[in-house]
């Protein structure tokens, strides 16, 4: 599937009523579950030309189709990021690349470089969101809600570009979930970096209980705060 086929297919996602939609049985509403009266009608598979079981049929899928379609599409971006990312480490170690092309510097004034695949990297704020939540949240919003609107823009401007949502993997301590960290052997032997004398590499720095848990561990006297 090309890139233009799967940007055709999430614009038209896009531009429906917005899901979920069920069905109660050959009526398509919006909504998870169908409310008497409330609901939103959508459409509705009764043909009577059919066995009402396949017109049952048709309206599930047509009513599932609003949020299979574009789970399907994330999970088809999220497979071609993994597979370049996987391509990408595969690429010739160091050493068993070829030589680099010779230099011939008639080509100067008629060659120049270009770039391709190119990268769109969104990073949440920082602060004041990223401070009790546990990052979750953010990447959540960031795949939900931005990526979306990034997806439609491409899709209406650009189409033929593509893009793939992925996040970074990064470390939370479990006791106070801001992001792990931890002291380097050169700042457990400094003093003027350290905690205490009891200080070691691996040592973490984000909280208390943190160092406490990994002195523990280690059979280290708790440190004073
Ligand atoms: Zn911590």
């Amino acid at each position: 599937m090309s890139p233009e086929r799967l940007a055709e297919i999430a614009a038209r996602c896009d531009a429906a009523t917005a899901g979920p939609w069920c069905t109660d049985a050959w009526e398509i509403y919006r909504g998870a579950e169908y409310v008497p009266g409330i609901s939103e009608w959508i459409g509705e598979t009764c043909r009577g030309t059919s066995t009402l079981e396949q017109d049952r049929a048709d309206a599930t899928f047509v009513a599932a189709a609003r949020t299979d379609v574009p789970e399907m599409a994330a999970e088809v971006e999220r497979l071609r990021a993994r597979v370049a990312e996987l391509e990408a480490a595969q690429a010739p170690a160091v050493g068993l690349e070829p030589a680099p092309l010779p230099h011939h510097p008639e080509h100067d004034a008629i060659k120049r470089t270009a770039q391709t695949r190119g990268r769109l990297t969104i990073t949440p704020p920082v602060s004041p969101y990223w401070t009790t939540a546990d990052y979750a949240h953010e990447t959540e919003a960031l795949r939900t809600l931005v990526w979306p609107v990034v997806r439609k823009a491409l899709a209406e401007e650009f189409p033929g570009f593509s893009a793939a949502f992925t996040a970074d993997d990064i470390d939370i301590c479990v006791h106070c979930r801001s992001e792990f960290e931890f002291a380097t052997d050169a700042e457990a032997a400094d003093p003027s970096t350290r905690t205490d004398e009891h200080s070691v590499g691996g040592e973490p720095v984000c909280c208390k209980a943190a160092m406490d848990a990994f002195r523990a561990a280690r059979r280290l006297p708790e440190a004073d705060l």
